[in-house]
């Protein structure tokens, strides 16, 4: 199997770098983004590194739920009661910066659409 190249987020996993972690078990971990663009602005990861959604596995399924359950869980921890916004940016047109499957969690103020 190639080896799949790390990321500045597996440091975090693996506590070498600071992060201000709000949620983890044994297959994800969720820290705030260190440049947030709302009040509430969490990142959700896969502890497994999976480059991005569109190079997931089809046995990676049931873990990509979970992450949208860990989604749910975080978002009513950080009352976001009046809703919130989930992104996936996926590769250079999708925005992609960081090669390790996150899920953006915004939240805590009213959001534009369509995004920039
Ligand atoms: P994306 O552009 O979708 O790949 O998102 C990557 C996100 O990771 C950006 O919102 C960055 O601000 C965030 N980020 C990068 N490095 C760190 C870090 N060390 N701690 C927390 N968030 C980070």
């Amino acid at each position: 199997m190639s080896q799949v190249p790390e990321t500045i987020f597996s440091k975090i996993i693996r506590r070498e770098i600071p992060a201000d972690i709000v949620y983890e078990d044994e297959l994800a971990i969720a820290f705030r983004d260190i440049s947030p663009q709302a009040p509430i602005h969490i990142l959700v990861i896969p502890k497994k590194v999976i480059p991005r959604l569109s190079e997931s596995a089809a046995d990676d399924q049931a873990l990509l739920g979970h992450l949208l359950k860990v989604v749910q869980q975080i978002a009513a921890q950080e009352k976001l009661d009046k809703g919130f916004r989930v992104v996936i940016n996926n590769g250079e047109d999708g925005g992609q910066t960081v090669d390790h499957l996150h899920l953006h969690l915004l939240g805590g103020r009213s959001l534009g659409w369509p995004p920039g």
